[in-house]
Formats: structure tokens, C-alpha cells, sequence
């Protein structure tokens, strides 16, 4: 038994040498829009401090405005890494694709590639060109 020096493999904790980018599980979203929510309040927090900070100043200070936020982000578009080692590595074209969430080994259905934007076509040259 090595001590994986990179990431381990999600299946069986072998060092890793793949890996592919799986959804955000529910649980996850949670703990990513709570970590936001904490930054944002620490933000807040660091205003309100400041403001409490000047207010006996005999002198009028200019102050920043209240921070303003806008929702918390869904997440719909994040991507978590699944490590995997040689064993239990996926081909490439699938590895390529954004798996489910929860995915670890794959076992799931990658989601399809975007469709590729078609080459523009190239305008005809004039001869000699
Ligand atoms: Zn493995
Ligand atoms: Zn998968």
C-alpha cells in the first residue's frame, strides 16, 4: 500500500491517472451555496463593522455602499472531478462528457457532447491563391 501522493481513485483509492468531470449531487449544492452564504455574511458582517467603526467620528466619512448579492447560484453548470486509477478508468470519449452526479466509477449515463460548431466555410480563393 503506496501513500497516493495526488488524488485517489474513486472506486478503489489506488492513486489516480484519469479523470472526468461529474453534476454536483443535491448535497453538494447545499454545501456550496451554504459556504456562499457564509462568505456573504462575513462580507456583510465586515460592512456593518466599518460603518459602526466611523459612526461617532466627528467628521463625516465616506462610506462604501452595502454589499448587494444577487441569489444564491443553482450550481447547474458546476462540475466536480472524479479521480480514477488505470484499472478502473473509463475510454476517453466517454471520459470527455459531464457525468451524473454521484457518479465515482461510472456506472452512470454521461450527459451527450455539446454539438460542435461546424467549421465556417472557407470563401473560394481566386487562383494562384
Ligand atoms: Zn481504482
Ligand atoms: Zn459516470
Amino acid at each position: 500500500m503506496t501513500t497516493p501522493i495526488g488524488p485517489a481513485c474513486g472506486t478503489c483509492g489506488d492513486p489516480a491517472v484519469v479523470h472526468w468531470q461529474r453534476r454536483l449531487t443535491p448535497d453538494e449544492i447545499t454545501d456550496e451555496q451554504a459556504k456562499e452564504q457564509a462568505r456573504r455574511s462575513e462580507v456583510l458582517t465586515a460592512h456593518d463593522q466599518l460603518v459602526a467603526s466611523v459612526k461617532d467620528s466627528p467628521t463625516p466619512v465616506p462610506l462604501p455602499a452595502r454589499p448587494e448579492f444577487g441569489p444564491l447560484s443553482d450550481h447547474a453548470d458546476s462540475t466536480n472531478v472524479v479521480h480514477a486509477c488505470a484499472k478502473h478508468a473509463i475510454d476517453r470519449d466517454t471520459a470527455a462528457r459531464i457525468h451524473q452526479a454521484g457518479c465515482t466509477g461510472c456506472d452512470c449515463t454521461p450527459e451527450p457532447l455539446p454539438e460542435t460548431d461546424t467549421e465556417p466555410e472557407q470563401p473560394e480563393l481566386p487562383p494562384g491563391w
